[in-house]
């Protein structure tokens, strides 16, 4: 997960000003952009969107950030247009951003990062197709909810929904720090989007498939789509619950972890199922390939393109783990991030066999 903290903030080392053309309105500024860490091969995404007239930036995985370009109505020092108007040696405190505009739309975009934080810039394009999607998602979410623990954002629609959802997680809160051996956690941020497409633009990813409906967002953020929408779209009855407790638990898990860790899939959605919410099948024999003894290798869950496997399986292998090593094990596989080796001692081979036998002892009628 790529944490962009304070792209844009602003620390002034001087109050130098460069030679500045008239003032671009802030309208030239929003839009959709690839980004990423080398020129002209983005991977990830940022949206660029006014909010009561502000301009607002959001990168994935982080916060929606204000970003005021202007100070007394001049760009400020650390903004240029020519990378060679930076000075040579800059301050390693301050984010340097080199804009460049044409046909009064932001086109392209460098951020010259501290050196002690990042050992990459960023270099952002406009991505055209995309920039009409550059709104504000939270326009809606004009309720609030708080608990001792959480506090929710919504729409209106989901009035009648959000007491329940409060209440089920702190029921659940004491249980599951205890559980993670954590004494306290941040206030933990909820949104729940009115529509799929609202929620897909919220986390980034416009047009995804429409089974993606939540995701923790960063530590401490969980967005989601609401569920009287998701009830409409799959025809099922959906807890809200259930899927809450689902991203809330992959945020304890980010809690125990050092930013930027990437998660075998196998292990992250697997945590958060057993866990969390849920075990979608009663028996993995439910599968068609696991019906057909043709069990999948760890390495072939965590290249499954498809990304189905982990989710078909992750409960079983975390349930298999917990059953024949203990909760403490699942703990210090969180330390290791699931190096079955270190915290197991067994090889993926070894493991494997173990676990389908299990899972056939357990399951196979
Ligand atoms: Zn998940």
């Amino acid at each position: 997960m790529i944490r962009l903290i304070s792209v844009l903030v602003v620390v002034f080392s001087n109050l130098f000003t460069y030679g500045q053309p008239e003032k671009i309105p802030l309208e030239q500024f929003v839009g959709y952009y690839d980004v990423g860490v080398k020129p002209n091969s983005p991977f990830f995404k940022s949206r660029w969107y006014l909010r009561e007239g502000k301009l607002y930036t959001i990168y994935d995985s982080d916060q929606d950030r204000l970003f005021e370009p202007y100070e007394n109505g001049v760009f400020k020092s650390h903004i240029v247009f020519d990378e060679n108007d930076l000075p040579a040696v800059k301050d390693d405190t301050t984010y340097y951003l080199v804009l460049n505009f044409q046909a009064d739309k932001l086109q392209s975009f460098k951020v010259i990062r501290p050196r002690s934080e990042w050992p990459t810039d960023l270099y952002g394009y406009r991505n055209e197709k995309l920039s009409r999607l550059a709104l504000d998602t939270e326009f809606e979410l004009t309720e609030y909810h708080k608990t001792g623990h959480f506090t929710i954002r919504y729409s209106l629609q989901d009035n009648n929904l959000v007491g329940h959802i409060g209440k089920s997680l702190e029921s659940r809160y004491n249980g599951l720090l205890k559980d993670f051996k954590m004494d306290t956690l941040p206030v933990t941020r909820i949104n729940i989007y009115p529509d799929l497409g609202t929620y897909h633009n919220a986390v980034l990813t416009p047009g995804a498939p429409s089974w993606q409906m939540g995701r923790v967002w960063d530590k401490n953020d969980i967005r989601m789509l609401s569920p009287a929408t998701a009830k409409e779209i799959t025809g099922e009855e959906m807890d809200l619950n259930e899927l809450v407790l689902h991203e809330f638990v992959h945020s304890l898990h980010l809690n125990l972890i050092k930013d930027g860790t990437r998660v075998p899939g196998w292990f992250w959605e697997g945590l958060a199922l057993y866990k969390g919410c849920c075990q979608w099948t009663e028996s993995p024999f439910e599968l068609d390939y696991i019906k057909k003894k043709k069990y999948p290798a760890l390495s072939k869950i965590e290249k499954d393109r498809t990304s189905q496997m982990k989710y078909d399986l992750g409960f079983y292998i975390l349930e298999f783990i917990d059953k024949k090593y203990g909760w403490d094990k699942i703990l210090e596989l969180i330390q290791s991030n699931g190096d079955i080796k270190l915290s197991l001692g067994l090889t993926a081979r070894q493991f494997e066999k173990e676990l389908y036998q299990y899972l056939q002892v357990e399951y196979a009628k």
